[in-house]
């Protein structure tokens, strides 16, 4: 049976375009190892990610039957040295989402025969419970996510005080720190050594924080598995063993992926993984609809991760959204309103509800007094700011340079195993060190630690240092913003700011699912916390360096300068400490000024991430050299077309020598030149391929026509199979295909006068996927697709 074949993602076999794939295959055979297992490249920086481009591309123009000028496949001839070569072979693997919805015939009797069933009201009903479900469904993995995290790190934690308590010198005259260290080096290598094996060796993609991705999805680029469940289920361990492994990394980025994963899934009514369709929801099964869920699981992710609902929406609106307009703007936003307070029913219900009365969850902690300001630290605020952009420019050139060291030596799938482990276990050494060095007691019951040390110090006192390490990193931060002043010495938090900033950098990028919005805060409320010691030991009159406030802006600033984005981490910094809105005002100077300052420099991190791995992600402005000029100057052409009937041989015999996704349709003329034809339609290579198997033929019209809807095309979404999987039949390859109801009859067309900024726009703005260009008499001149704005 042809449908059995279907297991292959769409991209693996059809993954690359009609590169000149001899010239680039021979080149890349000396420098990069290329592993048919791991077809698809993930986005952060893993290994072997060349591998299946290039014999996808091995398609030669010979294997047309077809005589003379009808096409020939594009040669890329600039492609002359290897490292140009791997960037066209990495473009040639994302493919794109199709946004555009295809109005044919069927799509139209579809509409017809629902406005006189009032379906779509019942559309839109559903959509709202699919948005509801949603944000439950993401809330409840925060849920696991946290209490899991939770109650390993304590017992973790619990039995590092026990061990260092026991080895002290102030109790056992001759005992050292190997004990304790050997411990903690144990809890930190196993749950790392898993996450990191299953991120490795099952799911790649789910590697890094997973934001980079969801933002690609979003803009329209197809990343390979980024949806499945079994991705969502390596993503939840690996995100819970990698923070009780102690690395320098939190659960949101990681939060934000799983809420888009769960989105994709729910409103899809079926599963890849587990094979399982439950012929639910089937109406919105394409591209369009999926975006738009998506969008609103990533923000409900977000509002699980932090408990900030508006924080999440706006996260998503600024940050990853390419498309939005009103209606999903109230979807997402109550999409995370559900989420969050899911989440913080089900957090406190297991906390203990005293009352049935709930006044939030604030995951940074509640400031007790109000954040006041005077006007005259503003400058001082943007001086942070100012600090931000450059220490977050430099942390995001700095990781880029340790990805690329990565990219190029760190291929093997066990070194890169061996090489999150190494970075754990220097953590783990660092942290020792300084906690064996630095004398910093303090007195107990000044400030709530949660696994005080006694350590070297005297009765009554315990070790801040240790207080710094032995929590998690989000603890670590709530307790850099709210510990009273004098908490902490200024040599100890300069080492820890130094030592953090340097772990984080190593941290981002490793084999393991991690986010970097916690370790960026937590080094930014640390050098802001600084600041204010600093300035207080210069100024001891000075009654407004209260360190929480200051570190509270450090973590501002420095967030800035890393991700560049401004509204949603104010919002989410705002709601996440419950902040009077009055002191939203520094806030935002502080961001703006990170983000200016760093954008000087460089890109935001998650941008790098995209940039670094050529995911074809279109920026919301052309790019500066397209302005001038023409559609005609980027077009690609001869274009590959297919008349308006055509014969199945051919059909055939173009999908399996290129790789292209979309064939505009044109008139039928007498002399088999099809470039020459009048633009009739465009046709998707999916619904070619679905004509094929089910045998839409014209002479065997009465047996399908009545059967055939636009649910024959939809119930193979959104993984088509390959042309490989066609069983070609010699007795069918003369019968005709009739392309007239299946194909899209109004594609966007421009004319090759067409400037180029325009066109971008509107192919930015429709979300196309491909472009047809046409002269003056509606004959095709040209094609342009996503790449041709990006790369020519
Ligand atoms: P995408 O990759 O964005 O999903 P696609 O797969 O249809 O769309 P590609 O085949 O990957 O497009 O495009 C690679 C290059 O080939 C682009 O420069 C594009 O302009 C060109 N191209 C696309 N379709 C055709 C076609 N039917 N005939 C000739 N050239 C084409
Ligand atoms: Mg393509």
């Amino acid at each position: 049976d042809e449908h059995d074949s279907f297991t292959k993602p769409v991209a693996t076999s059809e993954g690359s375009t009609s590169v000149n794939a001899d010239g680039i295959q021979r080149q890349l055979t000396g420098v990069y190892n290329t592993d048919p297992t791991d077809d698809i490249p993930p986005l952060l920086g893993n290994d072997a990610p060349f591998g299946q481009t290039a014999n996808a591309a091995s398609v030669s123009a010979q294997q047309l039957s077809e005589p003379e000028p009808v096409f020939h496949l594009r040669s890329r001839t600039a492609a002359v040295n290897a490292e140009s070569a791997q960037a066209a072979i990495e473009q040639d693997t994302y493919e794109s989402l199709d946004y555009e919805v295809c109005e044919n015939k069927l799509f139209l009797e579809e509409e017809r025969r629902w406005l006189s069933e009032r379906f779509s009201l019942r559309k839109g009903i559903m959509r709202w419970i699919i948005f509801i479900q949603i944000g439950i469904i993401t809330a409840l993995i925060a849920c696991v996510i946290d209490i899991v995290i939770e109650t390993l790190s304590e017992v973790k934690y619990n039995i590092l005080k026990k061990s260092v308590d026991e080895n002290t010198p102030m109790r056992q005259e001759s005992s050292d720190l190997v004990w304790p260290y050997l411990y903690w080096i144990a809890w930190s290598i196993v749950p790392v050594l898993i996450g990191t094996t299953m991120v490795t060796f099952i799911e790649p993609i789910t590697a890094g924080s997973g934001m980079p991705q969801v933002k690609s999805y979003l803009n329209g680029v197809k990343i390979p598995r980024i949806v499945r469940i079994k991705t969502l289920a390596v993503k939840t361990i690996g995100v819970i063993t990698s923070v009780v492994g102690g690395l320098a990394g939190g659960k949101e980025g990681p939060m934000i992926h799983s809420g888009a994963v769960v989105a994709a899934g729910l409103s899809q009514g079926k599963s890849t993984t587990f094979v399982k369709d439950f012929h639910i929801f089937k109406a919105f099964r394409d591209d369009h609809e999926k975006r738009d869920f998506v969008l609103g699981g990533a923000a409900a992710g977000v509002a699980a991760a932090f408990g900030a609902p508006i924080g999440g929406m706006l996260f998503s609106l600024e940050e990853a959204a390419s498309f939005w307009n009103q209606n999903l703007i109230w979807r997402t936003l109550v999409a995370s309103i559900i989420s969050s307070f899911t989440l913080n029913i089900v957090l406190s219900a297991y906390h203990g509800l005293q009352s049935l009365t709930f006044t939030g969850l604030f995951n940074l902690g509640k400031f007790d007094q109000p954040l006041t300001f005077n006007y005259y630290e503003l400058p001082l605020f943007m001086l942070l700011g100012i600090t931000g952009g450059l220490l977050g420019a430099a942390w995001n050139s700095l990781n880029t340079k340790i990805n690329g060291f990565r990219r190029r030596y760190f291929r093997w799938k066990l070194a890169r195993v061996c090489e999150a482990v190494m970075v754990a276990i220097l953590g783990v050494t660092l942290a020792c060190m300084m906690i064996y060095l630095i004398n910093d007691c303090r007195p107990l019951g000044n400030d709530p630690t949660a696994y005080p040390v006694q350590l070297f110090c005297e009765d009554n006192e315990y070790n801040a240092v240790a207080a710094l390490w032995f929590q998690t990193p989000e603890a670590t931060v709530r307790a850099l913003f709210h510990d009273p002043p004098g908490s902490h010495k200024i040599l100890s938090l300069t080492i820890f700011t130094i030592v953090y900033y340097i772990l984080s950098c190593l941290t981002f990028g490793l084999n393991v699912s991690l986010g970097v919005f916690i370790p960026t805060a937590l080094v930014g409320a640390a050098w802001g916390r600084l600041f204010a010691m600093l300035l207080f030991y210069t100024f001891p009159e000075a009654s407004f360096l209260h360190p929480g406030k200051y570190a509270l802006i450090g973590a501002a600033a420095n967030l800035g300068g890393v991700l560049r984005m401004t509204i949603s981490l104010s919002v989410i910094l705002m709601e996440t400490t419950c902040i009077e809105p009055s002191f939203f005002f520094p806030l935002i100077i502080t961001l703006i000024s990170a983000k200016w300052v760093g954008d000087y420099f460089n890109e935001g991190l998650y941008d790098i991430q995209i940039e670094v791995n050529h995911v074809p992600v279109l920026p919301w402005e052309p790019l500066p050299q397209y302005k001038g000029l023409t559609a005609r100057e980027i077009l690609s052409k001869p274009v590959i077309c297919i008349k308006l009937h055509d014969s199945a041989q051919y059909i055939y015999d173009v999908l399996s020598s290129s790789n292209h996704n979309g064939f505009p349709v044109v008139d039928d003329v007498k002399d088999d030149r099809r470039a020459e034809g009048r633009v009739r339609g465009i046709i998707l290579r999916s619904q070619l391929i679905v004509i094929l198997m089910k045998s839409l033929y014209v002479e065997k019209k009465r047996f399908w026509l009545d059967e055939t809807s636009i649910e024959t095309f939809r119930s193979m979404y959104p993984r088509y199979p390959s042309i490989k999987s066609v069983r070609r039949l010699d007795e069918k390859m003369n019968y005709t295909v009739d392309l007239e109801m299946f194909m899209n009859p109004s594609p966007v067309r421009v004319n090759a006068h067409d400037s180029v900024p325009k066109i971008f726009n509107i192919f930015r703005a429709l979300g196309l996927r491909h472009l047809l260009v046409i002269d003056n008499e509606n004959r095709i001149a040209g094609i342009i697709t996503r790449r041709d704005f990006l790369y020519k």
